[in-house]
């Protein structure tokens, strides 16, 4: 707008400007319009006057030169006059009628008669003129200039007969009835009876190039009428000719002037007759000076027909002697009279244009600043809209915003709280926490500590950035917030107070609680091997976790039916000796107390404040040491409760629903590892025993089977006495009893060393080393010898790898398989296969295979025959002790494998058994 104002002012002084040029221009044309329509009525008039002036003197050469030319045109009229009255002229008469005028008129080149001669005639006319003295003369053709010939026969000629001056004498005899021009001329003059001339033509005189005409007047027959043309044409007897040069012409006629008659004067003379161009013939040295002059004077003349024009033109020196001077004053005094006027008007209207400028420019700049008031205004106008609206915005998310936003002063009371964090103090509206501190809200431990982070905000200006805090409340509730805060500055860049924004995570901080508690408490469990070495770790983990004080485990005493308090632990930088003494002294019976209402209920239990619970025996040493929140829960084994776990807060306690519920589970999981850790030590215990108890028997056997040994070798060595020194003496029967009790004694040798056997794979083991299988095959084999050649057995053995082990129990365990495959042989000779190969799922090992084509086993009994003692025979059938396969089983398991067998009756079996490969 201002902009604009401006612009209209420029455009107002402007308009002045222009008007002021436009008046100044406009009186100074007018006064050179009226300066030059003076000089034009001035010159006007005095022009006119000029004219008339030079009109008049240029009359006098122009006269002059009429003179003359009436002068020859009087001659030719003359020579005829001169010819009719006399019968004949000869050419003496003709001399001397012309001398006169050639001495006189100054143009004329030459005169001429010229007869009509007839063809009839022409050679007495040819004939007489040579007898005139002219020896040379006959009637010639002019074939171009000074080149004559003999002119051929025609019915008439008109040959130049006399000619003078004597100069001309080359001109006899030639016909001039050849030259169309002259032809046409002469006609006329006939015709007419006047003087006709020819065309101009330049005629060379010296080097001279001179304008010329031949004029012809006719001469008729003496005495004859010739009024009528026809009679003209009939009686006419040649022509007078006068040869005229222009130039000579005109400058004699100029010549007889003063000098002061024509000065000044510039002339052209012209032939302006229609037939031919309008050349100029002669033109005086001053015609050049008078260039395109303002007037002129032209004068006609008449010469034999042809039209002459001579053109009169004042020359420069002429006109400035007569210069328009009048006119040139009357411009100048115009000038300066306009000059003057336009000053005058140009200053009076300047000054006029300057008042205006100046109110035109005050009226600009009051508008502007009208403008410039108006914009501000608006643009105040702006600013506030802008400011609501932003103020609106800042309102809007302050108001619904979930975080709780504050601003404090210096001294951290609230200037401004958000509607968020109103409600979280239970206000109807910000407004009254405005005044008032954290002191008045929180507990004095929270306050306090908030209160110091705000003075260090404001000493050190760095800000507290997504501090993650407890805040605790007077009711004993503890909330968790994310905290950002900030100095507050004012436009100078004061601190002048604090400003943040707190995030509840309570709800997250809780679940993060619960699964540490959870993860914490598994770790122990995972990796605690008893119960009584977990239990006082998972009173630790808990309450560092919550941030507890104290936990104690209580254990279910069946026989006294109460529960004793076996484990405490409290937070080491608090003593509670007082508290930690009575609970180790006390006992509670179901109902009773934390532990017994846990114990009785079966569920957790929640003690907001243990110094105002109706049930709580331990209260006044609580009070004593500043114990408030409680909780516990049961550690149960199935449907039983074996224990109770319990906890102590320093501070009131809100109860936590998912906590607990949490804490139930754990009791849970706890009662479920003390269990297993219980059932895990008695299984332990067992196998303890059951080895001991096998060591034992192991060794028993050994002793008694070697033991057995020497007695048994004493009976059966005695009854093999007496049956060879009494055989004779004794009957049949007692021979048939001797010979019982040497088989039995014999087989009792047996059971005994294949017992001593088995228990020597305990009790005689030998280190393991490496060991060729093939090796060991090869000793089985050859310990076998006899029993293979009896059957005709054919034992294959395919590649055997190396092993660690033991190579006497290995020889053993070979022997006993392929022991086995030849004795349950069936009817054909035995065919055995030993083979191994490398199993490398899982743990690698060597997988033997000892395979026959024998009786076959049920698979009924694959498991019973590695049993010891156990046979699927009569001694009858087959021979053995039902130990093979037992110690079998033994080595392999000794050396770290497994043996098994598969078989179908009357097929034939394969025993496999695996040894590790490393
Ligand atoms: P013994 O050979 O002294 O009877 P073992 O412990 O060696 O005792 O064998 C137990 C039983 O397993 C044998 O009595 C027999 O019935 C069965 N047995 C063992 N090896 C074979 C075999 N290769 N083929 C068929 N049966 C067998």
């Amino acid at each position: 707008m201002a902009k604009q104002n401006t612009a209209g002012a420029l455009l107002a002084g402007r308009g002045l400007v222009k008007r002021r040029r436009t008046v100044m221009v406009v009186v100074g044309v007018i006064g050179v319009a009226v300066s030059l329509g003076a000089f034009g009525l001035v010159r006007h008039v005095e022009q006119g006057r000029l004219q008339a002036e030079f009109e008049r003197r240029a009359d006098v050469p122009a006269t002059a030169l009429q003179r003359d030319i009436d002068d020859y045109i009087y001659l030719l009229r003359s020579i005829d006059a001169f010819f009719f009255s006399s019968q004949d002229v000869d050419r003496r008469e003709f001399w001397g009628f012309t001398r006169d005028a050639l001495a006189r008129l100054r143009g004329l080149s030459a005169l001429e008669w010229v007869p009509r001669v007839s063809e009839a005639a022409r050679a007495g006319h040819e004939k007489k003129t040579k007898e005139e003295g002219f020896l040379e003369y006959q009637i010639v053709d002019r074939i171009e200039s000074g080149r004559n010939a003999p002119s051929p026969i025609r019915s008439e000629y008109l040959p130049i007969l006399y000619v003078e001056p004597r100069s001309e004498m080359g001109e006899l005899g030639v016909d001039l009835a050849t030259n169309a021009d002259y032809v046409r001329a002469m006609n006329k003059a006939r015709d007419s009876a006047s003087p006709a001339a020819s065309l101009p033509f330049l005629r060379r005189i010296g080097t001279n190039q001179m304008w010329s005409y031949r004029i012809f007047a006719a001469v008729y027959t003496n005495l004859v009428a010739h009024e009528s043309l026809v009679e003209r044409q009939r009686n006419l007897a040649g022509y007078a000719c006068a040869l005229i040069d222009v130039r000579r012409l005109t400058r004699g006629a100029m010549g007889r002037l003063k000098e002061s008659d024509v000065r000044g004067i510039g002339w052209q003379l012209m032939d302006v007759t229609k037939d031919g161009e309008r050349a100029p013939l002669l033109q005086s040295t001053e015609w050049t000076q008078t260039g395109e002059a303002a007037f002129r004077a032209d004068f006609p003349f008449d010469l034999g027909g042809r039209k002459w024009l001579l053109r009169c033109r004042p020359t420069a020196d002429y006109m400035s002697v007569r210069g328009n001077r009048r006119g040139w004053g009357i411009v100048l005094w115009g000038l300066v009279v306009t000059a003057l006027a336009t000053g005058f008007v140009g200053t009076a209207l300047g000054r006029a244009a300057m008042v205006e400028r100046l109110v035109d420019e005050r009226t600009a700049q009051l508008a502007r600043s009208n403008r410039e008031l108006k914009d501000e205004i608006a643009s105040r106008q702006q600013m506030e809209a802008a400011l609501a609206a932003e103020r609106h915005l800042v309102d809007a998310l302050l108001d619904t915003i979930p975080d709780h936003i504050y601003f404090k002063d210096r001294e951290s009371r609230f200037i401004r709280i958000n509607r968020s964090m109103a409600s979280l103090f239970k206000l109807k509206s910000p407004d009254q926490a405005v005044g008032r501190s954290d002191f008045d809200f929180f507990t004095e431990e929270h306050a306090r500590r908030a209160f110091a982070d705000e003075k260090d905000i404001m000493r050190s200006g760095r800000p507290l950035v997504g501090r993650e805090e407890m805040e605790t409340w007077p009711d004993g509730s503890t909330t968790w917030v994310s905290t950002t805060k900030q100095c507050l500055r004012d436009k100078a860049d004061n601190v002048v107070g604090t400003f943040g924004i707190s995030r509840d995570i309570t709800l997250r901080k809780r679940a993060e609680r619960r699964l540490a508690v959870q993860y914490k408490v598994a770790t122990v469990l995972a990796e605690a091997d008893t119960f009584s070495q977990a239990a006082p770790e998972v009173l630790r983990e808990v309450c560092e976790c919550l941030g507890w004080s104290v936990g104690a485990l209580w254990v279910v005493d069946k026989t006294a039916n109460l529960l004793r308090c076996v484990d405490l632990w409290h937070d080491p930088g608090t003593q509670f000796p007082e508290f930690e003494a009575k609970s180790r002294a006390e006992t509670f019976v179901s109902g009773v107390g934390l532990p017994g209402r846990v114990w009785a209920s079966g569920e957790p239990a929640w003690i907001r404040d243990v110094t105002t619970d109706g049930n709580f025996p331990r209260a006044p040493v609580a009070i004593k040491e500043g114990l408030h929140g409680a909780f516990g829960f049961p550690i149960r084994a199935g449907n039983e409760v074996s224990g109770v776990m319990e906890f102590f807060s320093r501070h009131i306690q809100q109860p936590e629903d998912e906590l607990l519920e949490m804490f139930a589970a754990l009791g849970s999981q706890i009662g479920q590892f003390a269990e297993r850790k219980r059932m895990e030590s008695a299984l332990e215990e067992k196998a303890k025993e059951l080895e001991r108890s096998n060591q034992e028997l192991e060794q028993f056997a050994y002793i008694a089977s070697h033991d057995l040994q020497e007695p048994l070798r004493m009976i059966a060595s005695y009854t093999q006495l007496l049956e060879r020194r009494y055989k004779e003496r004794l009957d049949a029967d007692a021979l048939q009893f001797i010979s019982y009790a040497v088989d039995g004694a014999a087989r009792m040798q047996a059971l005994i060393n294949d017992l001593l056997a088995y228990s020597r794979v305990g009790t005689r083991a030998k280190a393991f080393v490496l060991i060729d299988c093939a090796d060991v095959v090869r000793r089985a084999l050859k310990n076998l010898e006899i029993a293979i050649e009896e059957s005709g057995a054919k034992v294959v053995v395919a590649d055997l790898p190396k092993v660690q082990g033991d190579l006497t129990q290995l020889t053993q365990l070979f022997q006993n398989l392929v022991g086995n495959a030849i004795k349950f042989r069936g009817d054909k000779p035995p065919a055995i296969h030993i083979s191994a190969q490398l199993e490398e799922e899982g743990p690698s090992v060597w997988h033997f295979a000892v395979r026959d084509e024998g009786i076959g086993i049920d698979p009924q009994y694959f498991e019973r025959i590695f049993v010891i003692f156990q046979r699927l025979h009569t001694r009858e059938e087959y021979p053995g002790t039902g130990i093979g396969l037992a110690v079998c089983k033994k080595i392999v398991e000794r050396h770290g494998g497994q043996i098994w067998v598969e078989s179908e009756v009357g097929k034939g079996s394969t025993f496999h058994f695996t040894i590790p490969k490393a």
